[in-house]
């Protein structure tokens, strides 16, 4: 609660919201903090007079917007738990969602109305602030702060399933506000940012986002549908500072500004935050070189709430090479204040932070498994640089290719075939393989207007890595299935090749 607490009386009138349309509809007038508060309290008012007592869920299918930022707030900070819904599953997958939480309340966009009916009529709902009730105006007198315990659960954040069913990830109040002031002080925010949001905020890398720029005043424009070039014109609009998205995000900003007219926007100003899957080193190259936005890699998970590490260029290696300062910064980094990282003797990545979940909602043996004797386990395979401390992700343990006995990181093959300058995006998977057990497959797009062959890429790899580790063959497509927060779901990659057959996991 202090987040907003705070933000009312500090930046009471300093810009607070603004809540950016799809074109062309007129740009929307700067909210202020002040009035941030007021909304977020006639929220709770409303939910009050539906009857939504303390520790009920309320699920929110919604996409990036104020009144979902207002949520955000107003669920958790009146002691109920908030329950964010990705808004791009079907609607039998958020009708899974809704049920596996136990929501007494869905709250749906009304831009989703239509495609959630059939869900809408097994829940109750409120749709925003157009219900035919009027509990959800704004006339609701609103009420006093409430000041939920720290311990208690904020929100139950869904897991974006790249490996298997959602799960309901529990975060307490305080897991909310370490990751505030950890994310906070390592990526330098103070009010005089500008904050837009290019990461969905249903999601853990987004959702904790409103809560340190509120609490730290800064302004932040909320974008509904990212797209590079909307991004350029945005940062350019209302001088944007900070950013936080995926790799895939970085890559179509890098595609839009090749064909940008004029100085690219916030050049030696613009520090931007990757997070959720791992860079390529040549994005963090050509992040710098092309765009000359500052860039910091973070590293966790939803169960994280979600930053662990970071990695930033240290002012000791600013005179490196490029390309090596990148390969440095493609690492996921030190622990951030107040993580203990470790490594198990099966080298995955196991971390004790206050930023650790409570456990996943309704499923102890999934909570027993992730948190043994203290530590959370986070399914990741990594290795910590013994002479400066950085972690490095190898591979996510399920997406490691074990082909002939030897373990194979997708990662590390992606990173160097998207050093190609043909490829535009990559993924690699393991596909079976009488002899080898599973061998390496590349799924790559090409880039515009560019051209390679199977044998090409096959040669490039073989130049740059071991031989066992380059693909055996290359499949070209146009497009890769990302989720929305940009990550590419492997299992559903894999699935059509693995038919019937039981796969070896580490
Ligand atoms: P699942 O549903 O399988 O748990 P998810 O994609 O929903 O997956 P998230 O919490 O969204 O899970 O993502 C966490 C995972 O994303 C990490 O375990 C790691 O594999 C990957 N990841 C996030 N940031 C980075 C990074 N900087 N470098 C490498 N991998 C990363």
């Amino acid at each position: 609660a202090d987040f907003l607490d705070r933000a009312e009386l500090g930046f009471a009138t300093s810009p607070g919201v603004i809540d950016e349309p799809d074109q062309p509809a007129p740009p929307v007038p700067v909210s202020t903090y002040g009035r941030l508060g007021e909304r977020v309290r006639a929220w709770q008012a409303g939910l009050d007079a539906l009857g939504v007592g303390e520790g009920e869920r309320v699920a929110v299918v919604s996409h990036n917007s104020a009144r979902l930022l207002e949520l955000l707030f107003a669920v958790p900070m009146s002691g109920r738990i908030c329950v964010p819904v990705n808004f791009r599953l079907r609607p039998e997958e958020v009708d899974y969602v809704v049920r596996q939480s136990g929501a007494s309340v869905l709250l749906v966009d009304p831009e989703l109305d239509q495609a959630l009916a059939g869900v809408k009529a097994r829940h109750r709902f409120v749709l925003g602030e157009e219900t035919e009730t009027g509990l959800m105006r704004f006339g609701v007198e609103p009420r006093p702060w409430s000041r939920p315990d720290e311990d208690a659960t904020a929100t139950i954040n869904y897991t974006s399933g790249t490996t298997a069913r959602p799960k309901g990830v529990q975060l307490t109040h305080r897991n909310i506000w370490v990751n505030g002031l950890t994310f906070g002080l390592h990526t330098r925010v103070w009010e005089r940012d500008v904050y837009l949001h290019t990461l969905p905020m249903f999601h853990c890398n987004g959702w904790g986002m409103p809560f340190v720029m509120a609490g730290l005043g800064v302004k932040q424009v909320v974008l509904r549908k990212v797209d590079g070039a909307e991004i350029l014109r945005r940062v350019e609009e209302h001088g944007v500072t900070l950013m936080c998205g995926a790799p895939a995000v970085w890559n179509m900003v890098l595609d839009a500004a090749a064909s940008w007219q004029g100085e690219i926007p916030g050049r030696d100003r613009v520090r931007v935050v990757c997070a959720g899957a791992p860079p390529p080193s040549r994005t963090i190259q050509r992040m710098e070189e092309e765009l000359g936005w500052e860039f910091t890699q973070i590293y966790g998970l939803t169960e994280t709430s979600p930053l662990l590490t970071f990695n930033r260029t240290r002012p000791a290696d600013l005179h490196l090479p490029a390309p090596e300062r990148a390969r440095k910064l493609s690492r996921a980094g030190l622990p951030a204040l107040g993580v203990t990282l470790g490594i198990s003797d099966g080298g995955e990545v196991l971390a004790r932070s206050n930023v650790v979940l409570e456990g996943y909602w309704d499923k102890p043996e999934e909570t027993a498994e992730a948190l043994q004797d203290g530590w959370f386990h986070t399914g990741d395979g990594g290795t910590i640089d013994p002479a400066d401390g950085h972690l490095t992700i190898s591979d996510r343990k399920k997406d490691v290719i074990i082909t002939g006995g030897e373990n194979v990181s997708s990662i590390e093959v992606e990173d160097v075939i998207f050093s190609h300058p043909a490829v535009a995006e990559v993924a690699v998977i393991g596909v079976p393989d009488e002899k080898w057990g599973e061998t390496i497959k590349a799924l790559v797009v090409l880039a515009e207007g560019a051209s390679a062959a199977e044998a090409d890429i096959i040669a490039h790899c073989k130049e740059r890595m071991a031989g066992y580790k380059a693909p055996t063959s290359v499949e070209f497509r146009d497009v890769i299935p990302r989720t929305a927060t940009g990550k590419i779901q492997k299992f559903k990659l894999r699935e059509p090749y693995w038919a019937g057959r039981e796969r070896q996991v580490n």
